[in-house]
């Protein structure tokens, strides 16, 4: 393990300002109602170890990566107690280094039969728990997004989401279906941040459907095989639209911007 450098003093203030605003608002948009606190996820892909650290010695501990070779190298260094959550597109011939990061909490982008039994396959004999799947859903149906067709109800029992769903829960015993995640169509403006989310919604129906059907199959949440309490958890919120997801039910948002401030684009990160 190497030594992480340190964050400087000016950054660090700025991080947890940032993380203090955004729990607060994450506590806001949640309310009351909701009977457990929604997870906030900090995705920290394209910063150093030294901000995701400085995150953690303020209380954060669930992280989300989007880039198998750089969550092994950040796995790799920082503290063992971080909780990482991979929310990139999975190739299956990548299952086997992901699955080898011993505290890698969750994959919140399983889209195909394929890469679920490769995690499963792959997943270490030394590991204790189960790793917690999500299934990823395309509800905003944009070609460049990737998942599956949402559910509505009526649907048909043999939707490619309904057999992952089946075949996690059923074939892979390493892992724990958790919940569904989705991007959805961005709001970017101040003003349609307020307006409902259809794509948040179309999630939330997906989920009360597939929980059913589930059920009516005989799979028991009570087994342990598949949600939180119960409930399949939802994974939807990004910095510019989190509270739009909260209140849209989300349980889980993932916000990378808001905390670590912008990022530099994909191509000139490869450039460089
Ligand atoms: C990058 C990313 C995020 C965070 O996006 P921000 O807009 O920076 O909050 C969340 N979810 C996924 C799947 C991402 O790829």
């Amino acid at each position: 393990m190497s030594i992480t450098a340190q964050a400087t003093s000016e950054r660090t203030a700025e991080l947890r300002g940032a993380l203090v605003e955004i729990r607060t608002r994450v506590q806001h948009a949640a309310g009351s109602s909701v009977e457990r606190p929604p997870t906030l996820v900090a995705v920290s892909k394209y910063k150093p170890a030294s901000d995701v650290l400085a995150c953690f010695d303020a209380g954060q501990r669930e992280f989300g990566e989007n880039y198998v070779q750089e969550l092994v190298d950040k796995a790799q260094e920082l503290p063992a107690d971080i909780r990482w959550h991979f929310i990139g597109t999975l190739q299956s011939n990548k299952a086997k280094t992901l699955a080898s990061i011993p505290n890698l909490y969750a994959v919140q982008t399983v889209t195909s039969v394929k890469a679920a039994s490769a995690l499963n396959k792959a997943l270490p004999d030394l590991r204790t728990e189960p790793l917690h799947v999500l299934l990823q859903v395309n509800t905003s149906g944009e070609d460049a997004k990737s998942g599956l067709p949402p559910l509505a109800p009526g649907g048909p029992r043999d939707a490619e989401l309904v057999q992952l769903a089946r075949h996690v829960v059923v074939e892979c015993p390493r892992l724990h279906l958790q919940g569904l995640m989705t991007i959805g169509a961005l709001t970017e403006s101040l003003a349609s941040a307020e307006k409902p989310n259809e794509d948040f919604d179309r999630l939330g129906q997906t989920r009360d459907v597939l929980q059913a059907m589930l059920a009516e199959e005989g799979f028991a949440p009570e087994e342990g095989r598949w949600g939180e309490g119960g409930k399949l958890l939802l994974s939807m919120g990004m910095s510019s639209d989190f509270e739009a997801a909260l209140r849209a039910g989300s349980d889980i948002v993932r916000v990378g911007t808001g905390i670590f401030g912008s990022r530099p684009k994909k191509e000139e990160v490869k450039a460089a």
